[in-house]
């Protein structure tokens, strides 16, 4: 027996909220012996299992009965495919961020749109992270898994993984897979993506071609619009962007001309942020839990918050959302137990 469990451990460090949260058991993962020694554990003990990596998209409860583990597998491998392309391999759990940075820093484009996303190299291609018009699915081309239902470790295709917006079939299948290592293609030619309004704002006409750039005006976009984790807790965006019919986005347009959306998936992706803001609730707080003053799509824990007030206002916010513009919002973490 190689695994050491540790007992009532906390997990305050371990989500991004800042929740009081304690573990029954906690456990981390370094090779693929060590997870076939966790499943025999769980199927011995018929205990829940959560896998966590930076907790960055989980609202806890106070005591998460059963085993949490995290991912400690890593490895950063390159590649190179021909003169432009490059294969870069990483574990799982690496760092997101460090990996953008660390693949910038070697000259090797792609990921500079997703820079300062919280969380591990083996959550990403969960909810396939997205940002600034790159999605994780864009630059990905496969994730090597341990199928804890077949005991098996294999190889998914980018097509197998089933991505859509902001989910994929790690999402919806949740606890079958964990993902080990990711397979990215990246390039040693720049393929800078600079759609977005505020992205193109702070770039000027030859920067736009220029990954550090892009990297240098996103990063100073995020931490200047949105909370620091480790100063206010929070988990990021809270809903994801609801999709209506062209139909009812006519009757909206009409009914609010201001109303911020864009064209997708047969329909148009409304701004959930801008629903939200419209009714007032920037800044407003429910007990120790708030919305946050300069992004109505982020919900922060002012200290003391829990997993039961944040249910309880972000169920205030739909609700307000759904009364008035008869739109129902998603939300994006995933809540446990
Ligand atoms: P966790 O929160 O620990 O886990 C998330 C889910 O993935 C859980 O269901 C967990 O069981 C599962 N999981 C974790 N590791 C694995 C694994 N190795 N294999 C299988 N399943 C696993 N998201 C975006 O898409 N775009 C953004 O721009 C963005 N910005 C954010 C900004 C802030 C300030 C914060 C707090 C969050 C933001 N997020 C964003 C959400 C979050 O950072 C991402 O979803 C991130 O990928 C979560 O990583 P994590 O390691 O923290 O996962
Ligand atoms: P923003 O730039 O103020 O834009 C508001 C919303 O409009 C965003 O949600 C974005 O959708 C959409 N949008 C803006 N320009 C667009 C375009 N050219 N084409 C299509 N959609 C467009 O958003 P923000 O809140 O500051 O966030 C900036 C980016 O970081 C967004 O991509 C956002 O998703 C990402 N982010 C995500 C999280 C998270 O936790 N998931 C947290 C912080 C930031 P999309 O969200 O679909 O991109």
């Amino acid at each position: 027996m190689t695994l050491r469990f540790q007992n009532d451990f906390s997990l305050k460090a371990l989500n991004t909220l800042g929740f009081d949260a304690v573990a029954e058991r906690f456990v981390r993962l370094h090779s693929v012996d060590e997870i076939r020694e966790l499943r025999s554990e769980v199927l011995q003990s018929n205990s829940p299992l959560l896998f966590i990596g930076g907790g960055s998209n989980l609202v806890l409860g106070s005591k998460v009965h059963g085993i949490v583990a995290q991912l400690a597998m890593t490895g950063y491998q390159v590649e190179a495919l021909d003169e432009a392309r490059v294969r870069v391999t990483v574990g799982g759990g690496e760092n997101w961020h460090e990996l953008v940075c660390r693949s910038l820093e070697q000259g090797i484009y792609g990921l500079e749109n997703l820079a300062l996303i919280p969380g591990s190299v083996g959550a990403a291609p969960v909810q396939n992270i997205g940002a600034y018009g790159v999605e994780v699915k864009d630059r990905l081309e496969a994730v090597e898994v341990y199928d804890w239902k077949e005991d098996r470790v294999y190889w998914l295709s980018n097509a197998s993984c089933e991505f859509t917006y902001r989910d994929s079939r790690f999402k919806r299948e949740g606890g079958r897979y964990l993902i080990i290592r990711v397979r990215f293609l990246l390039s040693r030619l720049p393929q800078t993506v600079t759609t977005y309004a505020p992205l193109r704002a702070l770039l000027s006409e030859s920067e736009r071609e220029k990954p550090e750039a892009v990297f240098n005006a996103v990063c100073s976009i995020r931490r200047e619009k949105l909370p620091d984790p480790a100063e206010l807790g929070n988990a990021g965006s809270f809903f994801k962007n609801p999709v209506v019919s062209p139909e009812v986005h006519q009757r909206m347009k009409e009914a609010y001309p201001s109303l911020v959306s864009f064209p997708d998936r047969g329909g148009f992706k409304l701004a959930a942020g801008w629903l939200i803001d419209q009714l007032g609730w920037k800044g407003r707080q429910m007990g120790d839990v708030a919305v946050h003053e300069n992004q109505a799509l982020v919900l922060v824990n002012r200290g003391g918050g829990d997993r039961n007030q944040l249910e309880l206002l972000a169920k205030a916010i739909s609700q307000d959302v759904l009364d008035t513009y008869g739109v129902e919002l998603e939300p994006e973490p995933r809540f446990y137990p």
